[in-house]
């Protein structure tokens, strides 16, 4: 597997980011607030297919695994609240 992965995202700014597990944006932006999540962000959106899939909108979406996001990764500096 590769270290890191390049994406363009909705903004074309190129985002790099590692494929360690966790948050991949909290390289590029930091933490966000203490104690939020990305299921509590705005960028945060579901797409169904066979099964549900959670994608961020920072990081772009390659239709593929390589873009997965999960909702309990904590938040990254671009956290924005969402609506409850
Ligand atoms: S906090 Fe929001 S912008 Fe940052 S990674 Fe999570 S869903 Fe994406």
């Amino acid at each position: 597997m590769k270290k890191q992965t390049t994406y363009e995202n909705l903004f074309g700014e190129v985002i790099t980011v590692s494929n360690k597990k966790g948050n991949p944006l909290l390289k590029s932006f930091g933490k966000g607030p203490e104690g939020e999540r990305c299921k509590n962000c705005k960028h945060i959106y579901r797409k169904q297919y066979a099964g549900t899939y959670y994608k961020c909108e920072l990081r772009g979406n390659t239709n593929g695994p390589g873009t997965d996001h999960r909702v309990n990764w904590p938040a990254c500096g671009k956290f924005e609240k969402g609506e409850d």
